[in-house]
């Protein structure tokens, strides 16, 4: 069964924000919230500095403390993909979850559950990328299998120098940034 992550090439992201509307759109996110969003760190003292910008979601993290504090299981680890997703008619609207990601990654729907990104495994069910991955025009999103030693996403890691975000916080994220 795979294990999906996502590897994202900093150097090719322009921050356009293609990403966040195409996801509000393949999603019906409503109005005034986001499953992903654009973020820009400056590192280095000046006037060696270097600006990141990346497009941030859910990490789908390997060690996700938003599923063992979850009281009802609503969050939870979906065998598919090993993803991390939320029944929605499990979610009490309790908000542990989103008190334990260290991301800021989920937010209250306005119809009192709690949502975020899904990887969009329904289009990845049916053999396409993530509706942010397709639309991005700088081709800087790659999903794919982490178990498998032969996937883009691994060949990328093994090639190019990387981080994840916040790894000091043990939730052991999926999604990777090439530097
Ligand atoms: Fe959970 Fe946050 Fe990790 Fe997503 S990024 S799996 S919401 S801890
Ligand atoms: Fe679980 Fe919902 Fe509470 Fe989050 S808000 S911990 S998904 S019941
Ligand atoms: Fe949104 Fe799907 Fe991209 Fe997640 S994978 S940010 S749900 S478009």
């Amino acid at each position: 069964m795979a294990r999906f992550g996502m590897v994202i090439d900093t150097r090719k992201c322009v921050g356009c924000q293609d990403c966040v509307v195409a996801c509000q759109t393949e999603n019906q996110v409503p109005q005034g919230y986001c499953r992903d969003w654009i973020a820009t760190e400056v590192r280095g003292t000046f006037p060696a500095l270097t600006m990141e910008i990346r497009t941030e979601r859910c990490n789908h993290c390997d060690n996700p403390p938003c599923v063992s504090c979850c009281p009802t299981g609503a969050s939870h680890v979906e065998e598919f993909g090993h993803t991390v997703q939320v029944t929605a008619n499990k979610c009490i609207g309790c908000k542990a979850c989103i008190a334990s990601c260290p991301y800021d990654a989920r937010f209250v729907h306005p119809q009192g559950y709690v949502d975020k990104c899904t990887f969009c495994l329904h289009r990845v069910k049916e053999g396409k990328d993530p509706a942010c991955v397709s639309v991005c025009p700088t081709h800087c999103m790659y999903f794919g299998d982490l178990d498998d030693p032969k996937s883009e996403v691994n060949r990328l890691l093994a090639t190019r120098k990387h981080h994840t975000l916040l790894p000091e916080a043990g939730t052991r994220p999926r999604i990777f940034y090439l530097t």
